[in-house]
């Protein structure tokens, strides 16, 4: 038996987000994949009162699995948490998990992309390649982990372009399209997203865990 999944009693989830945003990209990913899963039983962390833990690892992956786990413990529910930021070729993968800190402030969107346009600044557009990377991590409370990632690839416009969306999304053009990430609606960057493909990748394990089932991750 998995925890989570009693026998009689409704499945439950709980995201590690205060997003709310978050929460239903999660509902509509598993809408109707688990028997008798509501979209009510799937809660972000804000709605339990949890507290974030301390994100001190070093790659996306390691900071998703410190969140899940800290959620599963604290829940005592299976706990999905994902970690994402953009990682840009020419300088080796930065600002990768510093993302959103990486002007100094945590959160400052304009200030991190102005300072990242700044570095960049007499970098040619054949050498701005750049990509979204997203893990996310399944945690339930017996100490089954799984995690997968997901990319979104594209290059770094020279000036910021759109409304749309949050973050780099001015200035990071996916492959295929001419548009920035803020120049798409929100419908086409969630179907490219390396949220949306990380969270897909991990449906499979959620559906799992939520049946009673044992994931068969081969
Ligand atoms: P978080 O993992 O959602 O907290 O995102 C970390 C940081 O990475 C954000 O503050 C953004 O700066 C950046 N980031 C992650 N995903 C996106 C995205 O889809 N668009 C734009 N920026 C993103």
């Amino acid at each position: 038996m998995v925890a989570g999944a009693v026998p009689g009693t409704a499945a439950r989830l709980v995201l590690a987000t205060h997003n709310a945003h978050k929460v239903r990209e999660l509902r509509a990913i598993l809408d109707g994949r688990v028997p008798g899963l509501e979209p009510d039983a799937i809660v972000g962390a804000g709605q339990l009162g949890a507290t974030e833990p301390v994100e001190d690892g070093l790659t996306f992956a390691a900071n998703a699995l410190i969140k899940a786990r800290a959620l599963a413990a604290f829940s005592g529910l299976p706990a999905v948490a994902d970690d994402s930021g953009l990682c840009v070729d020419v300088l080796g993968g930065a600002p990768g998990i510093f993302s959103a800190r990486w002007a100094g402030t945590h959160g400052d969107d304009a200030a991190n992309l102005a300072l990242l346009l700044g570095q960049l600044a007499d970098v040619a557009p054949e050498h701005r390649g750049a990509r979204f990377t997203c893990a996310a991590a399944l945690v339930t409370p017996d100490g089954f982990e799984h995690v997968e990632v997901g990319h979104l690839v594209g290059r770094l416009a020279i000036a910021p372009r759109g409304t749309n969306g949050f973050g780099y999304d001015p200035v990071l053009v996916p492959d295929g399209d001419l548009r920035t990430c803020a120049e798409l609606t929100p419908r086409e960057k969630n179907a490219i997203s390396h949220r949306g493909q990380a969270f897909r990748a991990l449906a499979p394990a959620i559906v799992a865990v939520l049946s009673g089932r044992t994931p068969d991750l081969a």
